[in-house]
């Protein structure tokens, strides 16, 4: 199974985290989430649907509308479908431990070509390393791009806010629009609801 790196990280007797299930069919329109990942060091994780598993990033810094705004982007594993909903606490001594919560969500559409023109899939711009998404979140709309900048051990990618018209330099959802889009809670509002 694709994701069997998720699975073998986690205990599913401990943690809340959803287990994988096979033959998952979501809306023809694939899904992106991002969530807010309150751990050893506070970051946001980026997933968008791909071939029945979240590709996914840790941004550190959480997405910026700011197109001058680079955000670094570290791939993490392929997470199962049902993750684009999870929120809730991963509890002391599990894989990720601390709170999570879904800060945005929605579909997108894969705006990905090659020098041609042609039309590239989800799996061939990864391989290439430069994806461009149109997003439809509740927070986060229009064009972006993941853009692969190492590879190897140290891969690194960054998450950037094309210039269109949601792009704007005086946003700061990260900062202003902190609530879960599921629960409306906070990070802190969902750590304190379950300890
Ligand atoms: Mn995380």
């Amino acid at each position: 199974m694709a994701t069997r790196e998720y699975e073998r990280k986690r205990d599913f007797r401990r943690s809340p985290e959803p287990r994988p299930r096979r033959g998952r069919k979501r809306s023809r329109k694939p899904g992106f989430a991002i969530q807010q990942h309150a751990a050893s060091s506070m970051h946001f994780d980026l997933r968008l649907e791909s071939e029945s598993v979240l590709k996914s990033w840790a941004v550190p810094k959480g997405p910026s509308t700011d197109p001058r705004e680079k955000r670094l982007a570290m791939p993490t594993e392929d997470h199962p479908l049902d993750y684009l909903d999870f929120e809730g606490v991963i509890p002391e001594g599990q894989y990720g431990a601390g709170v999570v919560i879904v800060w945005d969500r929605g579909t997108y559409e894969n705006l990905s070509e090659d020098e041609e023109g042609e039309p590239l899939s989800v799996s061939e711009a990864l391989e290439r390393g430069r994806l461009r998404v149109r997003l439809d979140g509740e927070k986060l709309s229009g064009a972006w791009a993941l853009v692969r900048i190492a590879e190897g051990r140290e891969e690194r990618w960054l998450f950037i806010k094309e210039r269109d018209r949601d792009a704007d330099a005086r946003r700061t959802p990260v900062r202003t629009e902190p609530e879960s889009v599921i629960s409306g809670k906070t990070v802190t509002q969902m750590g304190e609801g379950e300890e």
